[in-house]
């Protein structure tokens, strides 16, 4: 994290922009940085993305004993610095073309110019919108297990979702919860069938099926939920001290949406050439609609979208000449 917050050394001009240090811009960086390109990744958070808080990796090619999210985050940000990437705090504010240059307005006015510019801005928690759900964010329901898990050690807790990150999520917390209890909107689950065996043969978690949580309930302090059933419409309360949400993601999309097209739910269009609909820009990792998305997918992208930024940067390189 070396030199992450000084940001006097941002130049006005790059050959490539990346804006996000997740898996896909870690990737883009180190593969601009292998290529001598100039370029500078702005990260508005901390840089890893959502595996930085993620709690164990077990599925990324080579790593056979599995890692923890936030040292696979630190290996794919020191990788990609020692190659020479610049990495810094900045939050992109706006994004202007001018002739074959974007401009990045950054938060605090500065602006700068790029040739190309690779979007891996990632996604974030999906929320479920239901009375008392805003209200008690950070007072017992949490996005995030490795965070929060901690505090709820010997208590009783409610995981929302029926993908891979609920049943994950939800076994990590058995190892601080009394009682983790699964709530999953239809029958079945879409998480991966390893995944789903693993937690079914966990007995601290519980499974309430076909039911959709309506209020999260509670005054001072959460105490439960409200469920309805989906086949029956019975409505029905469980008790719990902590609500995990992971009911999938939104991607972070909305400084771009004027710009780039996107699809319906809000990610960027773009194939398995990254390019989006403005020559030299590219959409990298979560940000970018597609089938898989995972760790090893997101960083693939970075690496394709840092190919093809740096065929565009030599095309304008050679118009210019
Ligand atoms: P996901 O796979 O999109 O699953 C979201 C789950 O939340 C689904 O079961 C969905 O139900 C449910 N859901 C969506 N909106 C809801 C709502 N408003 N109310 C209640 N339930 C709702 O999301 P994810 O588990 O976060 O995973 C995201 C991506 O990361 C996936 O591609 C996943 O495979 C990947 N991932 C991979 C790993 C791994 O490989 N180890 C770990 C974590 C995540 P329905 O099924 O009914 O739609």
């Amino acid at each position: 994290m070396k030199n992450f917050f000084n940001t006097d050394d941002i130049l006005p001009k790059y050959d490539v922009v990346i804006l996000g240090a997740g898996p896909a811009g870690c990737a883009a960086a180190l593969y601009t940085a292998r290529d001598d390109l100039s370029a500078i990744i702005f990260e508005k958070n901390y840089p890893g993305g959502n595996v930085a808080i993620t709690e164990m990796v077990e599925n990324y090619p080579g790593i056979d004993v599995g890692i923890t999210g936030s040292d696979l985050a630190n290996k794919f940000f020191s990788q990609a610095v020692k190659f020479g990437a610049q990495v810094r705090y900045g939050v992109c504010q706006k994004v202007e073309l001018e002739d074959d240059y974007k401009i990045i307005t950054l938060e605090d006015g500065r602006r700068v110019m790029a040739k190309a510019l690779i979007i891996a801005t990632g996604s974030r928690p999906k929320r479920i919108n239901v009375p008392g759900e805003a209200k008690f964010i950070g007072r017992g329901v949490s996005f995030c297990a490795t965070c929060d898990g901690g505090f709820f050690k010997d208590r009783e807790v409610i995981v929302l979702g029926g993908g891979n990150s609920a049943l994950e999520e939800g076994m990590y917390l058995t190892r601080f919860a009394s009682k983790v209890t699964i709530i999953h909107r239809r029958d079945s689950f879409r998480a991966s069938k390893i995944v789903q065996k693993r937690a079914f043969s966990n007995d601290r978690i519980k499974f309430i099926m076909d039911a959709s949580v309506i209020e999260i309930l509670g005054e001072e302090k959460l105490t439960g939920v409200k469920i309805r059933n989906a086949k029956t419409g019975e409505e029905s309360v469980v008790n719990a001290d902590g609500v995990f949400i992971f009911v999938g993601y939104d991607a972070n999309t909305d400084t771009f949406k004027d710009l780039l097209e996107l699809t319906p739910d809000g990610f960027i269009k773009a194939g398995e050439t990254t390019e989006t609909s403005v020559p030299g820009i590219f959409a990298a990792g979560d940000v970018r609609k597609k089938e898989l998305m995972q760790i090893i997918t997101a960083a693939a992208d970075g690496a394709v979208a840092a190919k093809m930024a740096e065929k565009y940067v030599t095309e304008i390189d050679a118009n210019e000449r």
